[in-house]
């Protein structure tokens, strides 16, 4: 095995199938892993199985290896790590810097506060009715450098305030696994979307009240649609297609600015990766915050070659 300091992942939710947007956002975590000779892991992040679909996960998997982009090790899943999740509730509360809140969505559309306004700061033991878990934040900038987006400051009281580490129906909150798994898998470098750029002071946050190393962050642009949102699975974004993965990894690559030579459209998809991971600049990802996703869907017929990967 390879020894590096370099440790990636892409973390898809299995709520539908690969599409477009998350292919663009993997390509780039998994060249920036392998630019370094770093490992590239893959994690499923099926905390919510209501919102999940069935076989997502599966078809995830299998969409990455179609288009070249092999993880290394074992593919980790959320949903068995619930007894982690649960320990690190269980020390914030005991510490005193969770607490249990019983408020109700519209308890607090009344305050019309920007910010949870703390009403339940103070109550460490479970009440009768359903309680989610709030992690107490404070008054005080959070900084981090993001390698794409420069230096970032926020201030977690005045943008949302405490926020939920478990929900009132017991499923465990986004921002608590990520932090925990990240750890537990030795990640360094997180190359990930800027619709979670506002998520980051919250993953910092909990890494300095659980003792964990905070990574490496890089929030790239995100692919949107001809309405401006964001490719996904609420956006009713288009499978990516499991045909020739050569002109849509290619002009992926173009939407990161790193240019590849027109004559890679006629190379093997292995060759095309090769590549770009030789090639990779992180400096060349534009600095939008978004790219419509129509200049580079539609990879034209010309492009399309007959080689199998
Ligand atoms: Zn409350």
């Amino acid at each position: 095995m390879v020894l590096s300091s370099y440790t990636g992942r892409f973390a898809p939710s299995p709520t539908g199938p690969l599409h477009l947007g998350s292919l663009f956002t993997a390509l780039a975590s998994y060249l920036d892993a392998r630019a370094h000779q770093g490992q590239w892991l893959v994690r499923m992040e099926d905390l919510d199985p209501p919102r999940e679909m069935a076989g997502a996960a599966d078809n995830i998997l299998r969409a990455l290896e179609h288009y070249g982009l092999l993880w290394d090790g074992e593919v980790w899943f959320q949903s068995t790590r619930h007894t982690f999740y649960e320990e690190a509730v269980h020390y914030l509360l005991q510490e005193k810097i969770a607490f249990y809140c019983t408020c109700s969505r519209k308890d607090l559309q009344l305050l019309s506060a920007d910010s949870y306004p703390g009403t339940c700061r103070g109550r460490h033991s479970p009440p009768q009715e359903p309680a989610a878990i709030r992690v107490q934040v404070n008054d005080r900038p959070i900084r981090f450098d993001d390698a794409l987006q420069g230096p970032c400051e926020f201030n977690l009281q005045q943008e949302g305030g405490d926020f939920i580490i478990k929900r009132k129906d017991g499923l465990y909150a986004y921002h608590l696994a990520v932090v925990l798994d990240d750890a537990a898998q030795s990640i360094t470098h997180i190359v990930r979307g800027i619709d979670l750029l506002d998520s980051t002071p919250r993953h910092c946050h909990l890494q300095q009240l659980l003792r964990l190393p905070t990574p490496h962050y890089a929030h790239l642009p995100v692919l949107v649609n001809e309405q401006g949102q964001k490719l996904s699975k609420q956006t009713f974004a288009a499978p990516i297609p499991l045909a020739d993965p050569v002109p849509w990894l290619f002009e992926c690559l173009r939407a990161l600015g790193q240019q590849p030579p027109a004559e890679l459209l006629q190379a093997r998809r292995d060759e095309l990766l090769q590549w770009a991971a030789q090639h990779w600049s992180l400096d060349r990802v534009p600095r939008q915050q978004a790219i419509a996703a129509v200049t580079l869907c539609t990879p034209g017929p010309a492009h399309v070659t007959s080689k199998q990967p």
